[in-house]
């Protein structure tokens, strides 16, 4: 049976943990949070007292943690002084590319023959809960099947991106990409009402013309069109902007550090940056329509 750690037991990683309860595994799982703590062991899981606890014996390693030095932290203190020798070191948190790539270099120069991965998730809480979450990993190609089946009991699917550091790269490349697309949809459906077209005509038109985009058939932004979406009930649930927002910072770190140019996705985060400032950080990125409506924008 495999014994696994599972640190970082938040929003996301509480679900997941609980998911490779369900699946039989052993979870030995921490968090800094006593609460959270408690919500995994009454999932199945074995509460630990340390990192360091949790990773000492497991065959595999999972983090869903904050950031990047969170990530960090974790795995110089504690994992890396005292997984067990082979041991898959997984990280499913969303961080900077430099970081997981720096993380990945400790790993394999520690001389415990450690397989690590990044492995960052598309899909929010309900899709953790659900065990439906899309995984991108980076690693060696060796070591993608026994991170597939790690991951399976908390996955839709498992793709391989590449080498270390590809699975952040192909995430924040993908929201980047998403961030900005959201905001030309939001555009053209604020545009499409000044002058007086009637939203779903204007749907139906687009949706099967040049401009057709996963934003706006599959996450229309505007209420009552297309399938059912945040903007049918006020933009709560789905996606925050908060979140969007890290991960336009994390592209234009990796833009900064990689010589990258992105300037649609610098405007992407100003306009996110502009919505959370006006208290709508916690709703759904897709309310940047309203801000684009009300006329608010410097
Ligand atoms: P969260 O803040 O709810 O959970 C993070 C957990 O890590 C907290 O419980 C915290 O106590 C714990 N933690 C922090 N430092 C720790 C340490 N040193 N040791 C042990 N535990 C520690 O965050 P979340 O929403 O679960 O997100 C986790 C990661 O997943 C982030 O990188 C986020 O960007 C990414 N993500 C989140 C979503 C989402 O919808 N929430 C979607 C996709 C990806």
């Amino acid at each position: 049976m495999t014994t696994l750690a599972f640190i970082g037991l938040g929003n996301m990683g509480g679900g997941m943990a609980a998911n490779q309860a369900a699946a039989g595994r052993i979870v030995r799982a921490f968090d800094l949070s006593a609460q959270a703590l408690q919500k995994a062991e009454a999932a199945g899981c074995t509460p630990c007292a340390s990192a360091a606890e949790a990773v000492s014996g497991a065959d595999a390693v999972i983090t869903m943690l904050p950031a990047g030095k969170h990530v960090r932290g974790v795995y110089a203190a504690d994992i890396l002084p005292n997984a067990k020798e082979g041991a898959l070191l997984v990280d499913c948190s969303t961080i900077d590319v430099d970081s997981a790539r720096a993380v990945a270099a400790l790993s394999s120069d520690a001389g415990k023959g450690f397989r690590p991965a990044d492995a960052p998730v598309s899909g929010g809480t309900a899709a953790a809960d659900a065990g439906t979450l899309a995984f991108m990993v980076g690693c060696e190609e060796a070591d993608f099947a026994p991170v597939q089946r790690l991951l399976e009991p908390m996955s839709r699917v498992t793709l391989q991106a590449g080498s270390s550091g590809a699975g952040q790269a192909a995430k924040i490349c993908n929201n980047m990409l998403l961030g900005i697309s959201m905001i030309g949809t939001c555009e053209a459906f604020a545009l499409a009402e000044k002058l007086g077209l009637d939203a779903q005509r204007f749907y139906d038109i687009s949706s099967q013309s040049s401009g057709q985009n996963w934003s706006m058939t599959a996450y229309c932004p505007v209420e009552g069109v297309g399938p059912q979406s945040p903007a049918d009930r006020a933009y709560e649930g789905g996606f925050a902007t908060a979140m969007m927002l890290k991960d336009l910072r994390l592209a234009k770190q990796a833009a900064i550090s990689s010589g990258g140019v992105t300037p649609l996705g610098g405007h992407a985060e100003a306009l996110y940056a502009m919505l959370s400032e006006q208290g709508l950080g916690d709703k759904d990125f897709s309310s940047v329509i309203e801000l684009l409506k009300r006329g608010t924008v410097t």
